[in-house]
């Protein structure tokens, strides 16, 4: 269970669980390894307004693009964590912006565990870095949520669908998944 990244993550306008984009996303997990969902959409720890995904991760698992797209951020020098809101600035991650304008965060990476850099463009499945602990989180996971800007400027998250060994799935909290 875990994580929570900026109190300007507000889905304030999103007024049901539909899809915005038909595209199916890969799992950002290791092919072929079962991985179970800690937190989902809504969830009550940290997750109450967004629509966001946490996965179950052992520190120093592999992360793969879940969409192809370009490096637009990343931080991968923080070396704390924890379940403290001093740590909420502290988060390793990736933001991939999509051809869409929309983006993809990947949070509380390992220190030292971002494998691509700002402005590089990289391939759906591709390796961009390493699970961690680091940011607001109590235990090693990956978070990860789709976002874009609203006209107010501020993030708005939405839900997607994956690609799942058993189909296109919207992912569930409490469940176990393979790619
Ligand atoms: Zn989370």
């Amino acid at each position: 269970m875990c994580c929570f990244i900026r109190s300007t993550l507000l889905a304030q306008d999103l007024g049901s669980d539909k899809l915005r984009s038909s595209y199916v996303y890969s799992l950002p997990t290791e092919k072929g390894k079962k991985v179970f969902i800690s937190q989902g959409y809504k969830g009550w720890f940290s997750h109450k307004k967004q629509f966001a995904l946490d996965f179950k991760l052992k520190e120093g698992s592999p992360i793969y693009a879940a969409r192809e797209g370009v490096v637009y951020q990343c931080a991968s020098h923080n070396t704390k964590g924890g379940m403290n809101k001093k740590y909420l600035s502290q988060g390793n991650h990736i933001i991939i912006q999509h051809e869409d304008g929309s983006y993809a965060a990947y949070w509380h990476l390992k220190h030292n565990g971002v494998s691509v850099v700002k402005g590089e463009k990289v391939a759906k499945g591709q390796q961009i870095g390493y699970s961690g602990n680091t940011g607001y989180s109590t235990s090693a996971h990956l978070h990860f949520e789709v976002y874009t800007y609203n006209e107010k400027g501020n993030q708005v998250t939405f839900p997607t669908q994956f690609e799942t060994s058993k189909g296109i799935r919207q992912l569930k909290a409490y469940r176990f998944y393979r790619r």
